[in-house]
């Protein structure tokens, strides 16, 4: 294999995924040059502290690491500690306040009902009942309505829904509810993955250790893109930027979800008493509030500041240039992707394309650390044989 600089391979984009992909190939004994177009690497989980409350604010966003895959969690686990938060989301709809995720207590609550866990599934299958939706879900908004009947769809989750994706949720594919949990108990646990917390340093801390290791080199604020030609053929590249942009978007652009966020410091030592609420209505127009220091439970100055910081989010359309956070899946940016596809490994065939933005997938962070290690483990396999 030819050295570039003396490395054995690139990743671009030190994001989650590049960041797994390099740290295994350096355990591996591979010297890796690991190109960032950011300033600092963490990709979208990265964090700035708020002077004023102390607070870590994720500047993307909240991110809560969770997963079920205990091999993803020993190999985050070695990087940090994690502080144990479990996350819960609350909702506000009509002037109420509710438990998410769509389980017991939000019923309860809703419908001013005692529903014991038993009782659940004919509740609820008297309310789809009613609701006249056929037997098999067709799109995003049969779906919903087939788990938790036309009421709660209503209150909590459609216009919620066409303000994150811009669009009739009719128009929306039905597994993007799927990742919302049902239950018919009082666990308000967001997630169903039990293995779940926040770096207790932060996230930079994390990707900080991920790469700190001889074998890897990090160069910020440089472009894989426009320092391409500088590195020879033959040498491996694991991108994670987009795909389309890796193609000068010569098909159009693959349509994207973009994030504003209006973050202010408030005087006063706790705003919302939780770290995310949920705005479930059409006339709000933000989907959700997130207030940072509650990710935070064990940090017991912070909390007691009397400051807090608070991030108001807003989806919005995006246009190439923009930020993009959330693929919009659909039969023709499926369509469009697997022609990318086809041209990216025509094109670069010594290239893995992955992460969210390589893979064009509505990917959470535990997600892109699994694929990024069979990547990895599945290339070191290849190169030893
Ligand atoms: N969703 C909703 N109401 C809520 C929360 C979520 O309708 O209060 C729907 C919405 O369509 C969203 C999807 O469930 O896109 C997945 O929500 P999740 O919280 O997983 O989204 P993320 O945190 O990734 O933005």
């Amino acid at each position: 294999m030819t050295p570039v600089f003396g490395y054995d391979a690139v990743v671009a984009g030190a994001g989650i995924w590049g960041c797994t992909v390099a740290r295994v190939l350096a355990d591996a004994g591979l010297a890796v040059l690991v190109l960032e177009r950011r300033s600092a690497p963490g990709g979208n989980c990265r964090c700035e502290k708020d002077e004023a409350s102390g607070a870590e604010v994720h500047v993307y966003g909240s991110h809560i690491f969770h997963t079920s895959d205990s091999k993803t969690w020993s190999f985050v686990n070695r990087f940090t500690a994690f502080n144990g938060y479990q996350h819960k989301v609350l909702a506000r709809h009509a002037g109420k306040t509710y438990f998410l995720p769509l389980g017991l207590a939000l019923l309860n609550s809703f419908y001013g009902l005692e529903l014991k866990p038993g009782e659940v599934a004919d509740f609820i299958a008297g309310e789809v009942a009613k609701s006249g939706i056929p037997g098999t879900p067709r799109n995003f908004e049969e779906q919903a309505v087939s788990f938790v009947g036309r009421p709660v769809y209503e209150a909590f989750i459609k216009n919620y829904t066409a303000k994150q994706w811009g669009c009739d949720p009719k128009e929306l594919d039905a597994s993007i509810i799927r990742r919302l949990p049902v239950r018919a108990s009082y666990d308000v646990n967001y997630f169903a993955d039990l293995l779940q917390g926040i770096p207790r340093w932060g996230y930079n801390a994390l990707f900080a250790e991920m790469l700190h290791r001889t074998g890897i080199t990090l160069r910020c604020g440089t472009d894989y893109l426009a320092e391409r030609k500088h590195i020879p053929s033959g040498v491996p590249v694991f991108y994670s930027g987009p795909v389309d942009e890796l193609l000068g978007f010569r098909f159009g652009p693959l349509p994207w979800r973009t994030l504003r966020f209006e973050r202010e410091t408030l005087p006063v030592a706790d705003f919302q008493g939780t770290s995310v609420v949920n705005y479930t209505d059409a006339d709000v127009p933000y989907t959700r509030i997130h207030e940072f220091k509650h990710f935070h439970p064990e940090d017991a100055e912070t909390m007691r500041r009397p400051f807090t910081a608070v991030c108001r989010e807003y989806p919005a359309a995006w246009k190439p240039g923009d930020e993009p956070y959330y693929p919009v899946s659909n039969p023709q940016s499926d369509a469009l992707l697997a022609r990318y596809r086809e041209e990216a490994a025509r094109e670069f065939p010594g290239m893995t394309v992955g992460g969210r933005l390589g893979e064009y997938k509505y990917y959470d962070m535990d997600k892109s650390v699994a694929r990024a290690l069979e990547t990895a483990e599945t290339f070191l396999k290849k190169r030893n044989a």
